[in-house]
Parts: structure tokens; sequence; C-alpha cells
């Protein structure tokens, strides 16, 4: 007997018939006498919805009352799942966040979890149900609803999984896997059949969307392996795990594109002492995310200096911020470019493998593509290119670092 987590997302219980399928799902392995708790997402659209229509009455709804809001989704689809697997004769629970333990800190709709009381779970365990437990929610000392952010149904998983000890968590949803590319933009991309935190950490957090970044970074600090699989099918999906030795046999695992950042420049800043310190505090006191940062060398004293930011940031810099950052550092010159993407080349092996970084750059200059900026990390490189470009620099990475190819040390 093993203790099972499973995590179904919003498109795999998106209506009547899907969600009869997930309750089929979990009755085999129930059947099979395992102990089962399975998380799940609201129905797909809902939470989408729910914000759309709170946003007709406030333009910026207290955050408060959007966890209380949100909540709700997912809470709809633990009592259908429920009553689903009632109608296969399957005995089952289902559960609030908060009913099942879920302690967070009070940060709404970005709540971090404290803490896992598993006992009331493990008490309706024993009585022999399948335990089911509304993702993306946990409750504040205060008993405030809160909720973990977008995709926080994933964290929910593995953070349950880690407090229960279970012995698999797989996150279930219509992708079937975490894949060298995305296959839309890349046909002839590879499933990847094993692929560690870090890398898996790095991919989610530059644009591979399957997995919320945030329950992947819980899942490597606890060492939690997790499989991702698609709920339609029997097939082996990608499991994310440990970083093992072989991983490091191919230097590139995948490639990755984000095309949701944008590029703001500002031209012309004095080139003296403490002149980054001052802008990026400026840019994080409005809780702007900045991720690359490239300083021009200085001419005649002053420099240029280039950083991206999430595209959703922008409207927020173009009225306060950049109106704050020509005070603070007595410049005119602020531009920002939407048309940009970060195509970006991850993999464990470069550690050990060298020469990854030339590769990159020399294919991307046959392919005609113009990186406009760089950033490496030990296991990552980024390239922000041209809009325009972001495919065709996607397909030829992935053809440069011989990615369609399937190593036998992958199966
Ligand atoms: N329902 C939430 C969202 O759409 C959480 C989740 O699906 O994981 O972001
Ligand atoms: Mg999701």
């Amino acid at each position: 007997m093993a203790r099972i987590v499973q995590k179904y997302g919003g498109s795999s219980v998106g209506d009547t018939e899907r969600m009869k399928r997930v309750a089929q799902r979990v009755k085999q392995y129930s059947d099979e006498g395992h102990q089962v708790v399975v998380v799940v997402s609201a129905m797909s659209g809902t939470t989408d919805q729910l914000i759309a229509q709170a946003k007709e009455l406030h333009d910026n709804p207290s955050e408060r009352e959007m966890d209380m809001l949100l909540a709700t989704g997912e809470q709809q689809s633990v009592a259908f799942l429920a009553m689903a697997m009632h109608g296969y004769g399957c005995k089952a629970e289902s559960f609030t966040g908060a009913q099942a333990g879920i302690e967070t800190d009070g940060v709404h709709c970005k709540a971090r979890i404290k803490n896992i009381d598993p006992e009331r779970i493990e008490r309706s365990l024993e009585k022999g149900n399948v335990v089911i437990v509304a993702g993306f929610q946990g409750a504040s000392e205060e008993e405030l609803i809160t909720t973990l952010g977008r995709g926080g149904s994933d964290l929910t998983a593995v953070a349950l999984a880690a407090a229960l000890n279970a012995d698999v968590c797989r996150i279930y949803s219509d992708v079937d896997g975490v894949y060298t590319a995305d296959p839309r933009i890349v046909p002839e991309a590879q499933k990847i059949d094993r692929i560690s935190h870090e890398e898996m950490l790095e991919m989610a957090s530059l644009g591979t969307k399957v997995m919320q970044a945030r329950a992947i970074e819980f899942a490597r600090n606890f060492d939690v392996e997790l499989e991702v699989r698609s709920s339609e099918t029997d097939e082996p999906g990608t499991l994310i795990t440990r970083e093992s030795e072989e991983m490091e046999d191919k230097a590139v695992h995948g490639i990755s594109l984000d095309k949701d950042e944008a590029k703001i420049t500002i031209s012309r800043v004095p080139d003296t002492p403490g002149i980054a310190a001052r802008l990026f505090q400026v840019i994080a006191d409005s809780s702007v995310n900045v991720d690359l940062i490239v300083q021009n060398v200085s001419e005649q004293g002053y420099t240029d200096i280039s950083c991206t930011v999430p595209e959703a940031d922008l409207p927020r810099f173009e009225t306060d911020l950049a109106e704050k950052i020509r005070t603070e550092l007595n410049t005119d010159e602020i531009t920002s470019d939407k048309s940009i993407a970060k195509v970006s080349v991850v993999g464990v092996g470069m550690r050990t493998h060298s020469g990854i970084a030339a590769t990159a750059f020399q294919a991307l200059a046959d392919a005609d593509v113009n990186i406009k900026m760089i950033a490496t990390s030990e296991i990552k490189i980024s390239c922000v290119v041209p809009l325009d470009d972001a495919s065709k620099a996607v397909r030829t990475l992935h053809q440069a670092f011989g990615l369609a190819e399937k190593t036998s040390g992958d199966e």
C-alpha cells in the first residue's frame, strides 16, 4: 500500500464528464488499497471569471475579499469530485484548505505556507476515505482565507506530499509532461523523462508554463519527487527529481521562451558610484520585479542601463515609476520596448560541459537573430531577442543542441 497525492488541474475537471473520468482514475488507486489524497484546481476558466466579475464591481478589489471569492472556485471542484466518487460507490470526503490544516502567513493573494497540520486528513484516510483537498488556499493565523498565487494548487499538492510523507506525488493536467521546448513551436520537441528540480525551477521561472514555479521551489527544498503527466492517458510523464550524475551527460535539457517581459532603458545616467543602487531602489520600492540588467560602457561620464520587467508591470512603470526615476536620477531619457522575448537554454550539464554559450550565440548569429541582452547562471543562459525572432530562436537553439534526438541515457 502506498500513500499517493494526485493533483488535477482546471481543465482535467473542466466539466462533469471529465470530473467523472478523474473520479474513475482516483477510484482505481483507492480500490488497489492505496491511500489517496486528491488536490483539485477550480474548473477551467472559473478563477479568471471570478476575477473579471470582481473587477466589474471595483477597479482594485480588496485582496482580503479576493481571497474569500477565489477560494470558492476550488471549493466547487472538491464538492463535485466527492459527489462523483460517491456515484461510483467510493468513500470520499472533501475539505477546504483551512480544514485540511494548511496554515499560511497573512499575505493575501500570494500567501506562503507556514505549516501543515495533517491530522484531519490522516483521520479521514484511516476511515477509508479518499481525501479531496481544495487547492490554492489556506488560512492565516487570524483565520482569514488566503490564496497561494495563480497556479497555487500545484503548491498545495507538493506541500501536502511533504507533510504526509507521500510515496508518490503526481500532477495531472492537459499536458503529458515537460518537453525540450514548446511543441507548438518545435514539433520535434521530445518529452523529457527525468529532470532535476533545479532545471525545472529555471524552466518554470523562464516561461515554461507546466507548473507553478513556487511549487517546484518547495519540492526542491523538501526533496519531493513529482511526476507531471496527462489526466487523459496512462502514459508516464516527466519525473522531476533530485539531481543525479547521469543528468549531466547532456549539456542542455530544454529551451524556454518567455514573451511576457518588456525591456526598459534609462539612457544618459550619470556614471557615478551608487547610481545603480538608487535606480533599483526606486524600482524595488514600487514592487516591480526586475530580471535581466545590462549597463553599457560609459562615455563621457554618462552610461545607459537597461533591464527587463514583467510586461504586466509596464503601465505602472510608464505612469508613476518613470517620473520617480527622472527625479531621482535627473535623466529624461527613459524608453520601453515590449517587442522582446527571452529565450533560455537550461541544463545542469552546463556545469561540466564547456562552450555552451559559444554554441548558443553562434547558432543565433547564423540564424540572423540579434541578441539584445544576455544573462547566465550556473545552469542557464538567457538571451533577450526581438519578439518577431522568438520562435526562430527557440527552433535554432533546439536544433543546435540536438534536442530532437532522444539519448539512450534518457530512456
Ligand atoms: N484556480 C487557481 C488559478 O487558476 C489555482 C490553480 O489553478 O492552481 O490560478
Ligand atoms: Mg495550473
